[in-house]
């Protein structure tokens, strides 16, 4: 068995033993985790320092998640935007694929909440067969991201065999794997596993780091691996209070990132799902944070901050208003908040504009 099958096989599940460990009252959390499971691999658990921090909330079951009246357990309707399931196609070029029905931790504020690491989820060959055929069937799909669940938890037998038949697939240009295992379990990243991602060029990570304190050696060595491999790596980040709601915090994140040579690509505002409403922060705070790094640092680590649109509408971005007024005169603000003006060019005529949409087609 390798290591990080190991460290797997060591997750807690049960409150009780958790319970045991931090010497709190089990009794809240066992309703919460027959409801939504809990998994902590001992790695993500050795990064908790105490009860309550950052890394504790992300992880441990909280009664809060069973008292949501707000949210919905469906909110971005992936359900209804599956030709197939576990296949969402709500953009014109691209898809979410989901391959994988389980999680190297099963977070607290997962989007997915409803289903990830039940046995509702459980995803089958056929499913996954249905999933490449509906791609290639499609030819205006040129982008797939791979997700679930996590589908770096699959073994790499079975990755390679699910790359390989997307690549034979002549209009699918690039594919992307979303995947938080750099993170929750970094030495599942191994030399093997890179040797597999690394024939199905140009492929994309997309990984999910929320705090500065999940950068640590192991996953400054996982995401290494990758990135020695050709493998361009990006981060998604959900905001949430009580673990990144702070410019402080979300500032050093996005630098520490770079640093391990992973670029900052999305900040998420929290959707609105069943069980998770007590992480959900104001947009205000979001666009403040946004407005906290734009021209204080790197402008590489500034992510774009989105909000997933209730009922499926995809992702909207949200900037803090740099933009003052539109016309011949454009009027603008910077980082410091000054005003500047530039004179704007008259705007394209309408041949321009076709042209423009022949290459898009073209
Ligand atoms: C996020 C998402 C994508 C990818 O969006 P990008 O902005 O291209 O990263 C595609 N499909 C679905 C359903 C998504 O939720
Ligand atoms: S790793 Fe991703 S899919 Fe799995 S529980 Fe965490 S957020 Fe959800």
């Amino acid at each position: 068995m390798e290591t990080w099958q190991k460290i797997l096989q060591y997750s807690l599940t049960d409150p009780a033993a958790l319970a045991a460990r931090f010497n709190i009252d089990p009794a809240p959390l066992h309703e919460v985790a027959e409801r939504y499971p809990m998994r902590i691999n001992p790695y993500y658990l050795s990064l908790i320092q105490q009860v309550g921090d950052p890394i504790w909330k992300q992880a441990v079951p909280d009664a809060m998640e069973l008292q949501d009246q707000v949210c919905h357990v469906d909110p971005l309707n992936e359900e209804n935007q599956s030709p197939v399931p576990n296949l969402v196609h709500r953009y014109p070029d691209r898809v979410l694929f989901m391959i994988s029905s389980t999680c190297a931790m099963y977070c607290r504020f997962c989007t997915r909440k409803r289903k990830v690491g039940c046995a509702e989820m459980a995803i089958s060959e056929e499913s996954i067969s249905a999933g490449i055929a509906y791609i290639r069937e499609h030819a205006e799909i040129r982008d797939v991201i791979l997700s679930g669940g996590d589908p770096l938890l699959l073994s790499d037998e079975k990755l390679d065999s699910i790359l390989s038949r997307l690549r034979a697939i002549s209009h699918l240009e690039i594919i992307r794997i979303g995947t938080r295992i750099p993170v929750v379990l970094p030495q599942r990243i191994t030399t093997s596993l890179v040797r597999i991602l690394k024939r199905y060029h140009p492929l994309y990570i997309n990984t999910h780091f929320n705090h500065p304190a999940e950068i640590t050696e192991q996953s400054a060595k996982a995401c290494a691996r990758l990135a020695n491999a050709g493998i361009p790596l990006g981060n998604q980040t959900v905001l949430m209070r009580g673990v990144n709601a702070d410019p402080l915090v979300m500032g050093r994140l996005m630098q520490r990132l770079l640093a391990i040579r992973v670029r900052p690509y999305y900040i998420y505002q929290a959707d609105q799902v069943q069980g998770t409403d007590h992480f959900r922060t104001s947009v205000e705070e979001g666009l403040e944070i946004i407005r906290a790094l734009r021209g204080y640092t790197s402008g590489m680590a500034v992510p774009t901050y989105v909000i997933d649109a209730p009922g499926g509408g995809g992702k909207i971005p949200l900037l803090p208003d740099y933009l003052q007024q539109l016309g011949s005169d454009v009027v603008l603000k910077n980082y410091l908040g000054d005003t500047y003006h530039y004179t704007n060019a008259e705007p394209a005529g309408p041949a321009d504009a076709l042209v423009w949409q022949l290459d898009l087609a073209g």
